[in-house]
């Protein structure tokens, strides 16, 4: 039975295994699938070793921050994918969905009751940090996480990097080491545990498997959710996950290290939705390009140029993916105000705090930034293709965020904006590179640039340029108003 490596888990109680019990908890919060993933692999091996049904529980509350039917739609597909993939095997998958607020509380507690042990996902941002945390409290078996972000496990770095050429260069030195055990893609080929047919009575009675018709989306607009984020047409879950990456490979991955920065070339993944609801891990993506490109583990980090051996799509691609993704899933993990203004970096602070009185071309509130009604028509076009997809293409989600400086009374204000603003509309929000991002625009892992008024030393991006740099012609065919 292959087993997570050791750094990547964590008790996160001291209460005892309760190996007499009537079976292993799986509770999915982060790394919803059920391939490749560290945190099901956890949990069958105890199985096995116990001797105990694997019970999986994905639930799905309606009084999370944001919730909207674009969030829960996308979630929902990801739990029918998980449904039947689980369907024919020897696990009982208990798919909950909150029909009313509150309605789902004590249901963990209900079914810790009979778990040998719970394992569980470790996700370094929103509220999940704080909710793990008071289950452990809560329950009266011991509660195990396992980490599963990314290559590098978050154990691994010894601070939280301020600059992403010194976390790269961490990566070059200790990742080599860490690249030994994979997930497995099938946690259950060859694996044979007792089955529960169903859960415990008074569960099934009180917070009943979630109907198929349901994880379809259908009586969705009953729910209590934010309706004014309506659900868009890109489709949840690790199915449409492994066809985004296949066609990635096919597609983009051939043009990403020239056309990544270019709107037009529709080269980047499209990966973030499913990277951020654990539809598909960075494991699973990293093999997919080795196997791609005829990679090998012996052939990276013999140069710095092409570290992984791949060539350069490969590497630029590996960049974002490993380098710019793994520094916020670091820099969150370390830190507990990577989502707050007083977690920028000293100067870049500083140095607002001495613009702050500079005079604004306007300002702008949340109902006439997320209306997408400024005087920027760029923004305005970046802000459509974010209402209407649930994303915006990195480039101009930089000019995005940086315009919005300008806009505020003064930056703290701009931050908060900027961060609901995403969390509500991006598929991808709610995550460390959520907060990573709305950092870099104040300073985050930058250096101070030469002065100028309202961002002080902070680096600006204005509207003509990008224009200027960008191919952007056919995409904003597609999301100017005009
Ligand atoms: C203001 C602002 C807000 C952002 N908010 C988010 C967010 O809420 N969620 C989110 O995942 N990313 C965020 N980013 C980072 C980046 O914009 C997205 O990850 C990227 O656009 C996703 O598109 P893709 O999957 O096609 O990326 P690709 O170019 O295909 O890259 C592959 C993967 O690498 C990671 N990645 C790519 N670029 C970055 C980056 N600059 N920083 C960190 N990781 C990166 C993502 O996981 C991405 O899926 C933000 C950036 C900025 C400037």
């Amino acid at each position: 039975m292959r087993e997570p490596p050791q750094d990547r888990l964590r008790d996160e109680n001291e209460r005892p295994i309760q190996g007499q019990r009537d079976f292993v908890l799986y509770w999915m919060v982060a790394s919803r699938r059920t391939r490749h993933n560290f945190a099901m692999d956890r949990a069958v091996a105890w199985a096995v070793r116990l001797r105990r049904p694997l019970v999986v529980l994905e639930a799905l509350r309606c009084d999370y921050p944001y919730a909207s039917e674009r969030i829960h739609r996308f979630i929902l597909e990801g739990m029918a994918d998980n449904a039947r993939s689980l369907k024919s095997k020897p696990v009982l998958y208990h798919p909950y969905v909150e029909t009313a607020r509150g309605a789902g509380k004590g249901l963990l507690a209900a079914l810790a009751k009979s778990a040998c042990i719970i394992v569980t996902d470790r996700f370094p941002a929103f509220f999940l940090p704080r909710m793990l945390k008071t289950a452990a409290a809560k329950v009266d078996v011991r509660l195990e996480s396992v980490d599963g972000s990314g290559l590098l496990p978050l154990s691994a770095s010894p601070k939280a990097f301020a600059r992403a050429h010194d976390f790269r260069r961490y990566l070059h030195r200790e990742l080599p080491h860490h690249l030994a055990e994979f997930p497995k893609a099938s946690a259950l080929s060859g694996v044979d545990l007792p089955r529960l047919k169903h859960p415990p009575d008074a569960i099934r009675r009180r917070w009943p498997p979630a109907p198929p018709n349901l994880l379809k989306g259908t009586g969705l607009e009953k729910l209590p959710l934010d309706k004014t984020v309506p659900s868009v047409t890109l489709r949840g879950g690790m199915e449409s996950a492994k066809t985004t990456l296949n066609e990635f490979l096919e597609r983009g991955l051939p043009a990403y290290a020239e056309g990544h920065s270019h709107p037009d070339a529709e080269a980047t993944s499209g990966l973030s939705p499913y990277l951020h609801f654990g539809h598909v891990g960075s494991h699973q993506i990293f093999s997919a390009l080795l196997d791609r490109l005829d990679g090998s583990m012996e052939r990276i980090g013999r140069s710095a140029e092409n570290w992984w051996g791949l060539g350069p799509n490969a590497e630029a691609f590996f960049d974002q993916l490993v380098t710019w993704r793994e520094l916020g899933f670091n820099f969150c993990a370390l830190r507990d105000d990577a989502d707050r203004y007083a977690g920028l970096p000293v100067w870049a602070r500083d140095t607002l705090e001495r613009h702050k009185k500079d005079r604004r071309p306007n300002h702008y509130d949340f109902p006439t930034l997320a209306g997408a009604r400024t005087d920027d028509a760029l923004w305005n076009a970046a802000q459509r293709e974010l209402l209407a997809t649930g994303r915006i293409h990195n480039y101009l989600r930089m000019l995005w965020g940086k315009r919005v400086i300008q806009w505020t009374r003064e930056p703290e204000e701009a931050f908060r904006l900027l961060i609901r603003l995403n969390d509500t509309y991006a598929l991808d929000g709610r995550d460390p590179n959520s907060y990573n991002g709305i950092g870099w625009v104040f300073g985050r892992y930058d250096r101070p640039w030469p002065e100028r008024p309202i961002f002080g030393k902070v680096r600006y991006m204005t509207s003509a340029s990008t224009r200027r740099k960008l191919h952007l012609s056919r995409w904003l065919a597609r999301y100017s108003d005009t």
